[in-house]
């Protein structure tokens, strides 16, 4: 019987710690190659064919390959609603009372702001999440009253002042409060798509939930990052101004991964507060929160140094050490 119990408690423990393991997800997402690449006969690196095991084949060089093990793999004929539906109970664990953090990262041109805002016809994670909330929401009337309210800012190289928090009611309302930030964010800088590759985009989705059963009332909260690109700038490319914009959004990316990996691995400290970004996310990030990053990666051989180090980068926010990844070589 003590044996029984014993193993009862070990399994309970274990439990616990695949939970606590279980907070932190990377998927993989992979763009398709541009028409100029493909015009050019721009060779591919990737391999995708144990992706469904979450495995990502990359071709470094002669007959080198290198495997990268994520929890998802998504190839360029994976679309939205692919990816959607895998962060989708993630999403709604926002409104079991979970606050929750999802990160797009990688070089830039590698589709973070098609993972997250998409295209109008194509829309991506940010505008699925709040139509799933809104109808969740609704499903569950009888028994929860859920309000929603957003705020968009950023924070980086063209730092606009986060838009006041708005109440949403549905995905209108959501439309209207995006659009007057948008239009924030194009006075505030010269040129848009450098805000966006130089910045961290930041969507907050705040969540106030009223039990009516038992009249409690939670708070909880779920922020959409698209992250500044993570590509290192060349040394003769980069001066003044630039450079230290550069370096200030490296110094941020890392320790966004290095509070991830503190987080993943369980360390008795976690470095919060050598970021902005870090620092504001700091109460959903740890605890019971739940994190997903995408790293959106380039195919195509061009790319491969930055590449490679997006990878790197995942695999040591998922807690992995690299030397032992690179044995795998
Ligand atoms: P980033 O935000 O990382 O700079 P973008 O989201 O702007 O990159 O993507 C760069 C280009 O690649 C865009 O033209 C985008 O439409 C295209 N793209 C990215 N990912 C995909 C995808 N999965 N499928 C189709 N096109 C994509």
């Amino acid at each position: 019987l003590k044996y029984s119990e014993e193993q009862a408690k070990r399994k309970q423990l274990y439990n616990q710690i695949q939970e606590t393991k279980g907070n932190i997800r990377v998927f993989c997402r992979c763009r398709p190659l541009s028409r100029e690449e493909s015009s050019n006969g721009c060779a591919t690196v990737v391999d995708f064919d144990a992706a469904k095991d979450g495995d990502l084949g990359v071709l470094t060089g002669g007959s080198n390959k290198r495997t990268f093990k994520f929890d998802r793999v998504y190839t360029p004929k994976d679309g939205q609603v692919d990816v959607f539906a895998d962060a989708s109970p993630l999403v709604v664990s926002v409104l079991d009372g979970y606050n929750v953090c999802i990160f797009a990262y990688g070089q830039t041109g590698t589709g973070k702001t098609f993972t997250m805002e998409g295209p109008e016809h194509n829309r991506g994670v940010n505008y699925r999440t709040l139509e799933q909330l809104f109808s969740v929401a609704r499903e569950r009337s009888d028994a929860f009253t859920y309000n929603l309210s957003i705020k968009q800012t950023s924070e980086g190289s063209h730092h606009v002042p986060g838009i006041v928090e708005a109440k949403v009611d549905n995905i209108n309302d959501v439309w209207s409060v995006l659009q007057a930030g948008s239009n924030a964010r194009a006075v505030g800088s010269n040129n848009v798509n450098e805000h966006s590759s130089r910045s961290h985009c930041i969507l907050c989705i705040m969540v106030k939930t009223k039990n009516l059963m038992n009249g409690e009332c939670t708070k909880s909260k779920l922020w959409l990052v698209d992250l500044a690109g993570s590509e290192r700038l060349a040394k003769t490319d980069a001066q003044g101004e630039r450079l230290k914009e550069a370096q200030n959004i490296n110094k941020s990316l890392s320790a966004l991964g290095d509070v991830i990996y503190a987080l993943a691995t369980k360390s008795s400290h976690i470095p919060y507060r050598n970021s902005k970004l870090t620092h504001l996310l700091q109460d959903s990030l740890g605890g019971d929160s739940k994190t997903l990053m995408f790293v959106q990666i380039s195919p195509s051989e061009h790319d491969l140094s930055e590449t490679l180090s997006s990878l790197n980068f995942a695999t040591r926010v998922r807690g992995v050490e690299l030397g032992h990844a690179r044995k795998q070589i």
